[in-house]
């Protein structure tokens, strides 16, 4: 079976970072992925939040077929068309001034993270008083290389591979308190996920991100907001920063920017790109014709069809259900999110793997991340249908699982 040739070659051949799930696929259609066998599986993770337009979608394919025949690298010396037509669309839509293409988030996030600090260098020339240390949240995710690596917050990211990067703080997500107590002319930059992702869909209150946007106003150091998980319309907006009366200095975006394409992008105001020059910065394959065309593609599709708003509606749909299935089920604690970036959270991480692996057999796609959160990123295309089928599923293993808690509560009792 190749299933299982694949596993044993991998496990003799690649590098042990990964624990797969025991699924190989091979084609996608809409929302659904098709294994080896011919099994369809209702995928709500979506990648990790990338197939915004879910499967075999006609107008990335077509992108792909046109750019591949006509161009698919030049390098970062000689001009395409594609960067300026991607970067119109993305500054209107976020509201910033300047773009620079990078090929993932983490690529992106260390460019932002480097955009900060020249930043600071030239407020230093210019005469004010500013340092160069980060703030970033507890609970942040922001990417596997050592920049981003060192502003996330879970030691077993980091501890490994130390001494990281020094001069990061990390402050409680959403505790004006430890923000202000934190913050000082030090700091050349504030952290932000708009929505944690990784961290288990936490959004950022109003008063947190007006603090910061406040406290960074007033000594000249920037806001840097992370949308590289929750951006490019799943949570509704454009940018999840965008459901907050608060413009970022800085943002960044990936995962879905180009529909399973890696493309990365750094967007930020004229005033953080005054501190960067020719030769500061670059990358060989980033904003590449191929990659260009496919996201201009994606969005161009975000607005044709409408999924902003269409992520808002099943959005409110999924969640409305999963409430539903809280009020019946004392294992389901709470449920957030925005848009189609949804959680639901449980009482015990078993509890929490037990239902990724029993969606798994009911072939349904989900991910628990931070022990207890279920974490749903579907692609925008998802269906009120879709969404009922996955209730249902939810439903009965939470049953299942009630059932068998009450069983071993009055065996206990039993044999006690
Ligand atoms: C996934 C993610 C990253 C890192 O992106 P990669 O493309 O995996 O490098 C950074 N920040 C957030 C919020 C993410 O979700």
């Amino acid at each position: 079976m190749k299933l299982e040739t694949t596993r044993a070659a991998e496990a003799k051949l690649l590098v042990p970072t990964y624990d797969r799930n025991p699924l190989l696929f091979e084609r996608g259609e809409g929302v659904f992925l098709i294994d080896e066998k011919g099994d369809r599986y209702l995928d709500l993770l979506s990648g990790i939040g990338v197939n915004a337009l879910g499967y075999g979608h006609k107008s990335i394919e077509d992108a792909i077929a046109r750019q591949s025949k006509a161009l698919i690298h030049t390098s970062n010396l000689y001009f395409h068309t594609g960067q300026a037509e991607l970067a119109l669309r993305l500054t209107e839509k976020s509201g910033m001034d300047r773009v620079f293409f990078a090929n993932t988030g983490t690529e992106a996030w260390e460019g932002a993270m480097k955009f900060a600090r020249a930043h600071a260098g030239l407020l230093r020339e210019e005469g004010r008083t500013i340092g160069t240390k980060f703030l970033a949240m507890e609970q942040s995710f922001h990417g596997r290389t050592y920049g981003s690596v060192s502003t996330t917050y879970k030691a077993k990211y980091r501890e490994p591979f130390g001494p990281t990067l020094p001069g990061v703080e990390f402050v409680r997500f959403n505790d004006v308190a430890d923000l202000k107590a934190k913050f000082s002319t030090d700091v050349c930059a504030i952290l932000i996920e708009a929505i944690q992702g990784e961290g288990g869909i936490r959004p950022a209150t109003a008063e947190f991100m007006q603090a910061a946007r406040e406290l960074t106003q007033a000594t000249g150091a920037l806001l840097i907001v992370d949308e590289i998980q929750a951006g490019v319309g799943r949570t509704g907006k454009f940018c999840a920063y965008q459901h907050y009366d608060v413009q970022p200095d800085i943002t960044t975006l990936a995962k879905p920017l180009a529909g399973g394409v890696p493309l990365g992008a750094i967007l930020c105001t004229e005033e953080v790109a005054r501190a960067i020059h020719p030769g500061m910065h670059g990358t060989t394959f980033g904003g590449g014709p191929l990659a260009c065309a496919v996201a201009i593609a994606v969005l161009d599709e975000i607005d044709r069809s409408g999924l902003m708003a269409h992520a808002t509606e099943v959005g409110e749909y999924f969640m409305d259900a999963l409430r539903g299935l809280a009020t019946k089920h004392e294992a389901i604690v709470d449920v957030r999110g925005k848009g189609l970036m949804v959680a639901a959270e449980v009482n015990t991480a078993e509890l929490g793997k037990t239902i990724v692996r029993k969606m798994l057999e009911r072939k349904i796609l989900i991910n628990c991340t931070s022990e207890t959160v279920l974490r749903f990123l579907p692609p925008y295309i998802l269906s009120k249908a879709n969404v009922d089928q996955a209730i249902a599923a939810l439903d009965e293993i939470l049953t299942e699982d009630a059932a068998q808690v009450a069983a071993a509560k009055s065996e206990e009792k039993v044999s006690g």
